[in-house]
């Protein structure tokens, strides 16, 4: 049985930090994507359907739903171990009641939990623009005016996640505002007691 962790945040949220910090040192066990990191490395493969990835990350939009449950679920198919932790999905309500109906046919795959981190528009908005400002490398969508695009995006289907998950007692919220070493302790220890 394959164990599904999903993890949610903001852009600046630190959520694909926090969850690689974690399946590093749990390699053995553990395996994360980051579904912006998949799909970047689509773009930088430079194909037809990268090239079409690519026009909606960089405007900051929501790749189409085929294309990211097709990553995601080729991702859990193929991972080498039976923990998957993969941050940035689900993005919109039409992404999670797709996964949730793919998921109940599927009985080698369990939703173990689904984890928000929490942190406000400001801080977000600070880590962006810090993210800019100490990158050689900038990336396409790490602009003020796309950070504010992707962070309506973000919150706009929010409380319906919120709601949903919270109803099937999978939400579980950290604080992403506390320091790096914090977050990635109490989530590495909440994520530890699951899979044991
Ligand atoms: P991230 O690195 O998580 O900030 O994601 C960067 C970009 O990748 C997003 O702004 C979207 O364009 C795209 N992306 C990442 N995750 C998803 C998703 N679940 N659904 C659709 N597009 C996504």
């Amino acid at each position: 049985m394959k164990k599904l962790f999903l993890i949610i945040g903001a852009p600046g949220s630190g959520k694909t930090t926090d969850a690689s910090i974690i399946a590093s040192r749990h390699s053995d066990c553990m395996v994360h994507y980051s579904t912006g990191d998949m799909l970047r490395e689509e773009v930088s493969r430079e194909t037809d359907l990268g090239r079409k990835i690519g026009g909606f990350i960089s405007k900051g939009a929501l790749v189409p739903l085929d294309v990211i449950l097709n990553t995601i679920i080729s991702a859990i198919k193929n991972a080498p171990v039976n923990t998957i932790v993969i941050d940035g999905y689900p993005r919109s309500t039409e992404q999670m009641y797709a996964l949730n109906e793919i998921l109940e046919k599927e009985e080698e795959i369990e939703l173990t939990s689904v984890i928000e981190v929490q942190v406000s528009e400001e801080v977000a908005k600070e880590r962006i623009l810090g993210r800019i400002a100490e990158s050689e490398v900038v990336r396409a969508d790490d602009s003020l005016e796309i950070f504010q695009d992707r962070m309506k995006i973000y919150t706009a289907p929010l409380a319906e996640i919120q709601d949903f998950y919270t109803k099937k007692k999978l939400l579980k919220v950290f604080n992403g505002e506390k320091s790096l070493d914090i977050v990635v302790s109490l989530m590495e220890l909440y994520i530890r007691a699951r899979v044991n």
